[in-house]
Formats: C-alpha cells, structure tokens, sequence
C-alpha cells in the first residue's frame, strides 16, 4: 500500500501466507524489497512536505476519531483475518476491540502534542523565546508477527496525532490484518501517501528501511538481536530509534500470596498468545515453601486450558507462528530436561486433528535455576521455568540476573514485600497481583537489553516531536 493505492511489489515477487492452524496455504503477498522501500519512503516524504503536517490538531482529532469508527465497526472481520494469519483465537483478537478503541480514542487526545509554547528567558534586552514542537518527518516502522492489529498502533497513531507520515513493514508471517487496516485508513480518509505499508522479509524490506537516508525515525518492535542490526544500520543518518525488545520477565510468587489468583494469573501470565508475547512472565519464582504445591496447582490448571484451532470461539490457545517457531520451542523444551529441570506438565506437540498445525501443549518446568539455557534465553511459546527462591534478597537477585528488563511481577497479600519488589524489579513494567494489564494512556517500556523509547503516554507521541526554539528580539 503505497500512497493509498495497492500495488504489487517491483520485483513482481511473492511471499506465501499459510494458516498456522491448519499449515495450509492462506494467499500470496507481495515481496517487496528495498525498490519498494523507496517508494513508499518518496511518497511518505512527498505526504509530509505537503499540507498533512500543518493540519490542525482538531482536524487530526477529527481523523483519528473517524478512523476509530472505521476500524471498531470492522473489527469482526480484522479479528477473523489475524485469528487466520497469525493463528491467536478468536477469543483473543475479538477481545482486543476494545483496547483498540481505547488506544485510538487516547491518541485522539495527543494532538495537542505538536505545539508552540513561551518559555521564560533570562537574556539581557527584551526577547520573546518560543518553544515548538515540530514532527520529526517520515517514521519506519517494523513489528513482529504477534500481534500486528496492537504493533500498528504504536506507529500509526502517534504519526496521525503529530503530522509525521509512516511507513510500516509488517512481519512476513503476519501482514494481512495490516494491510486491511491500512486499506480502511484510507477509505477513513487518511491523505495518501500518510501511511503506507512494504511487506516483504526482514533482511531486505526491513534493512532498507533501517537504512534508508529520507527516514527520520525507526519505530521497532522485535528481538535483541535484531535491534542490533537495525542500530548499526540506521547509523547513516542518525535516526531517532525506538526499540521494544524481548524478555525474560520474572514473576514472583510469595509464600502468603492468594493462590487461588497467582496460580491462574502467573499460568496466563506465560501461556497468552501461545507464550508469544514479549512480556511474558516466563520464570516464575516460587518461595521454597510453597514450591511443590505450586507446581502441582499450575499443572493443573495447565489441564483446563483450551488449546486448538482459533475459529473456535471456545479455544483459549491457538497455534504458534510458524514450523519454524514450533522447532525453535521443542528445542528448547528438550533443552529443559537435559539440564535438569523436571518437566511437570506439557512438553509435546499436539497431534491428531491438531497434527497439520503448530500446536504446543503448555507446558511447566518445575525445580528450575536461573542459570539454565530455559531461564535465560526467550522462547517465545507457552514454556514456563519455575525456579525456587529463599527470601526477597534472593528473589530479587535471581529476577535481575538478566540481560533483560522489560516487565516482572510479584503475588504477595504483604504490601511491604510488594513495594520492595516493584521497586528493586529492574525492569519498565511491574505488576503487582496481576499480570499484563496495559493502559496505553500510561505506557509501558523497557531498560537493559529490553530497548528503550516509552509506548503510549505523552513521552511516546513526543519521540515523534524534536523541540526547536525561537528568539525574537523585541527592540
Ligand atoms: P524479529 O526481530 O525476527 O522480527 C521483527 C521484525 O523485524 C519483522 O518484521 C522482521 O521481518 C524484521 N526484521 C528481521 N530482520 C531484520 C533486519 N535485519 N532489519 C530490519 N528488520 C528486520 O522478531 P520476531 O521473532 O518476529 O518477533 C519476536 C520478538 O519480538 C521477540 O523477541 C519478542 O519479545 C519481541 N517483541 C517485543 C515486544 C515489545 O513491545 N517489547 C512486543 C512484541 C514482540
């Protein structure tokens, strides 16, 4: 989608999209690569420079709103595409209606963020110093494939409230529910060329972009390593980066928790979205004490969960991506009883109706230590490691044992504990008795090798902005 037109990629090359539920061919996308690339970059400049980053902020409000009603009354069908492309259940992308309202209601609030203000000056003679937020020009976007209808937001809607203008590379296992919102925005009345959207593979679509001299600002949402390549590329012309990288979240469970809550809520915790969620709270650290009841409640409630195909409006859990991503999780689950943790619950693909599909059990390593490949590194699949700990000091020394610091959580009926523990998590989202809730009027982030760059809130929309100031001599 490339200033509000569909066109095919320049190569006349295609990528197949295949149904993670079924392993069956869904449709072809394009390929687009780096000749694709400078197109969509071009027609985001031409946007930019032309009369889109001088509308007013009640005219965006207006378009944001218009585009929420679009989009809210499409969402059924938004739901089903990405239930089929990405295989979540409908239970999860229907549900995600709601919060996509919210998020587009609260960047309708944000487009007052590019403003001019006057800021005191102490200068000798008479001055005037204005202060003006300006938007920084044409944004990049790259996300991962679990959950492209949330990724798309975080780019797309902060361009709309601050006059940038986007272009966005999907991930090639997960482009369909983008492509359709983009193709609405437009019929919303989204001025061509303000966003437009390059599918095609990470190596070359997404390398072109990180490196392409006319984007003034990459917006990334992937793996660590991945991140490192895109820094080194956008160094050519000093982009503005924004980096959500992956996780190794702790979530603590104390001896005097209500175990009837954290068990259900540090299970969910991993197993939402197949484990494919960066915040996933992955160890789970269990005081001693309570360790084997623990692991005896989790595994089963392990057995009442609904895994199988999404178009069931009963599944609770659907497939994971790719074959390539259930190889990547069976690995590391055979990884997990080699080092000696013990493998409580789970641990197999799903055979029978669910064989032709991606289908993971969830599954629970108990008796785990932080040192284990299983603690350390992200899976990204319904694997949860639960390792023991003594005390808070020991608690807190295992959860921080990371290269990672994006989310934690900790269950405990003591506010004391809850508050040394939010506080010594060194991560950029704590969640106390809960588990990834997420208001994008507060915003969550990373520290560590999680990345940086807030999403949501105020401080989101203002990476957007870069601030310049006046002097205007009175005499
Ligand atoms: P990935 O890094 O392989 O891919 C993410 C995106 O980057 C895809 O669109 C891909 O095509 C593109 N890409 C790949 N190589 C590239 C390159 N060299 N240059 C530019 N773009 C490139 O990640 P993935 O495996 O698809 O997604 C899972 C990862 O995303 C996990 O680490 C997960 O934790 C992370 N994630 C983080 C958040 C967050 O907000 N922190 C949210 C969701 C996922």
């Amino acid at each position: 989608m490339i200033d509000g037109k569909w066109v095919e990629a320049r190569s006349g090359r295609q990528i197949e999209t295949v149904n993670p539920a079924t392993g069956r061919s869904l449709c072809s996308i394009a390929q687009g690569d780096a000749t694709d690339v400078d197109l969509a970059v071009a027609a985001a400049r031409r946007a930019f420079e032309g009369e889109w980053s001088r509308w007013t902020p009640h005219q965006r409000r207006k378009l944001i709103l218009k585009v929420h009603d679009v989009i809210i009354d499409h969402f059924d069908e938004l739901a089903l595409i990405e239930t089929l492309d990405m295989g979540a259940p409908l239970s999860r992308t229907q549900g995600l209606k709601e919060w996509t309202s919210q998020v587009l209601q609260f960047f309708a609030t944000q487009c007052d963020a590019a403003t001019t203000s006057t800021a005191p000056n102490s200068l000798p003679g008479q001055f005037l110093t204005l202060k003006h937020l300006a938007p920084v020009g044409v944004v990049g976007g790259i996300i991962p494939w679990n959950g492209p209808l949330i990724g798309l937001w975080w780019i797309f809607g902060p361009a709309l409230a601050t006059g940038c203008t986007a272009v966005l590379k999907p991930a090639e296992d997960a482009s369909l529910s983008v492509l359709r919102v983009a193709e609405l925005m437009v019929e919303a009345g989204v001025p061509d060329g303000v966003i437009n959207v390059v599918t095609g593979y990470g190596a070359d679509a997404g390398q072109a972009l990180a490196e392409h001299k006319d984007v003034d600002r990459i917006a990334f949402t992937g793996s660590t390593g991945t991140a490192q390549s895109i820094i080194r590329a956008s160094v050519g012309n000093f982009k503005r980066l924004q980096l959500e990288l992956g996780g190794k979240s702790p979530d603590i469970v104390f001896a005097d928790a209500d175990l009837d809550k954290a068990v259900p809520g540090a299970a969910m915790g991993v197993y939402t979205n197949s484990g494919q969620v960066c915040v996933a709270g992955t160890r789970i650290l269990v005081q001693r004490s309570i360790h084997d009841e623990f692991v005896e409640r989790m595994k089963e409630f392990t057995k009442t969960i609904r895994v199988g195909d999404g178009l069931d409006p009963n599944t609770q859990l659907g497939p994971l991506i790719s074959e390539r991503q259930l190889e990547r999780v069976m690995h590391y689950i055979n990884l997990g009883g080699g080092e000696g943790a013990r493998l409580a619950s789970g641990g197999t693909r799903l055979g029978g109706e669910l064989a032709a599909g991606f289908f993971v059990e969830p599954t629970v390593f108990a008796g785990a230590t932080n040192d284990m490949t299983i603690a350390r590194e992200e899976i990204f699949g319904p694997v949860a490691s639960v390792i023991p700990f003594d005390d808070i000091d020991d608690a807190l020394q295992i959860a921080n044992d990371t290269p990672f610091g994006l989310a934690g959580g900790v269950w405990t009926r003591n506010l004391s504990t809850a508050h040394k523990v939010s506080q010594g998590i060194k991560a950029g989202t704590i969640w106390v008795n809960c588990y990834g809730v997420l208001d994008p009027a507060v915003g969550f982030g990373g520290t560590k090798m999680s990345g940086y760059g807030w999403k949501g809130a105020r401080e989101h929309v203002e990476g957007y902005l870069y601030p310049k100031a006046v002097y205007i001599n009175l005499d």
